[in-house]
């Protein structure tokens, strides 16, 4: 029995990879029950009726109505068979209106009797990519405020030191830090700590909504948010209205000096980026600008007007 056609069939019907064999000339020799019915739930040439079909003009039209997918598996499929790859492989995401989904294509050739096959198999790769989405999401979010991290926030400020060099635009950065964050700690515990961060944090994901804009959780009780295209009076404003969005917040603070309920102070820098400095410089210059306004008597924007 294993050494049957209909025991390999069996086989090559049960794996949940989508299969089709074709010849040197794209020519279909062979699907397996997978192929068959992922192509009726998804509306594909290759169905039931697939004798006959040539798979590379399958692939040929898709490409003539502008499909990357389509282009993509010809030119592969077209270099294995012409022995320049051994074996082709890649991924690609293909949304159905319901939902994400990723697939792979392999195309490995086999050769019998001196004839040259091509295996093409498909498989859904979902599970796989959004676990990957996941980490690589779980790298650039804060775990406890979930907005953007420490690192996220280096390299968007690097990218956009670049963009506003290159297009001569001014570039500000706020630093945020909570005042007298360590008396609300010791008084209401660190649990409702976490939850002050969590609040500020979700309320400066509204201060940065342009796409030249960044709100990150920069370290400990501090923010940062990084406004391409900026001002540094426009930049002001809009930390002014900060102060007063963290007012009506009304979280307590009790023991705080300033109020009795939590503030922040800023350092607000701006620099239009030029040879020779960094954005090392704005951090730094954003940094003394906080100190000036902790020790001007916090709850409040420290800037240089230009
Ligand atoms: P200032 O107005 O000068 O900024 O005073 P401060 O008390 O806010 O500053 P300080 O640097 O003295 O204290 C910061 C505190 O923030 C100390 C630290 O325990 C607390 N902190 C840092 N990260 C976290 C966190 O993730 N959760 C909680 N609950 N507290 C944190
Ligand atoms: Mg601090
Ligand atoms: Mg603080």
């Amino acid at each position: 029995m294993i050494h049957t056609y209909d025991f390999l069939k069996m086989v090559l019907d049960s794996v949940t990879e989508h299969i089709v064999v074709i010849d040197k000339t794209g020519s279909i020799k062979f699907v397996n029950r997978g192929w068959i019915t992922f192509g009726r739930q998804n509306n594909s040439p290759v169905r039931d009726d697939w004798g006959g079909i040539n798979y590379l003009d399958v692939c040929d039209r898709s490409a003539a109505m502008g499909e990357e997918l389509g282009k993509k598996a010809a030119e592969g499929i077209r270099k294995v068979i012409s022995n320049e790859l051994s074996l082709f492989y890649f991924e690609y995401p293909c949304n159905s209106p319901e939902e994400k989904r990723w697939f792979m294509m392999r195309i490995t050739p086999f050769q019998i009797n001196n004839e040259h096959y091509y295996v093409i198999s498909h498989q859904n790769i979902t599970e796989r990519k959004l676990a990957e989405e996941a980490v690589a999401n779980m790298a650039r979010i804060d775990g406890l405020t979930n907005i953007p991290n420490r690192r996220t926030f280096d390299e968007f400020l690097s990218s956009e030191w670049k963009r506003c060099a290159r297009l001569k635009q001014p570039l500000s950065l706020a630093i945020i830090d909570i005042d007298h964050f360590k008396k609300l700690n010791d008084r209401y515990g660190h649990q409702t700590g976490d939850e002050c961060l969590i609040k500020i944090g979700d309320l400066l994901k509204s201060f940065a909504r342009r796409p030249a804009d960044l709100s990150a959780r920069y370290g400990g009780e501090e923010f940062a948010i990084i406004m391409g295209d900026t001002l540094s009076e426009h930049a002001a404003e809009l930390m002014n209205r900060l102060l007063q969005a963290v007012a009506d917040l009304k979280i307590p603070n009790e023991d705080s000096p300033v109020r009795p309920t939590v503030s922040v102070s800023v350092g607000l820098a701006t620099i239009v980026p030029v040879a020779g400095i960094t954005e090392k410089q704005l951090i730094e210059a954003a940094d003394k600008l906080l100190y000036t306004a902790k020790k001007g008597g916090r709850n409040r924007v420290a800037y240089i007007v230009d």
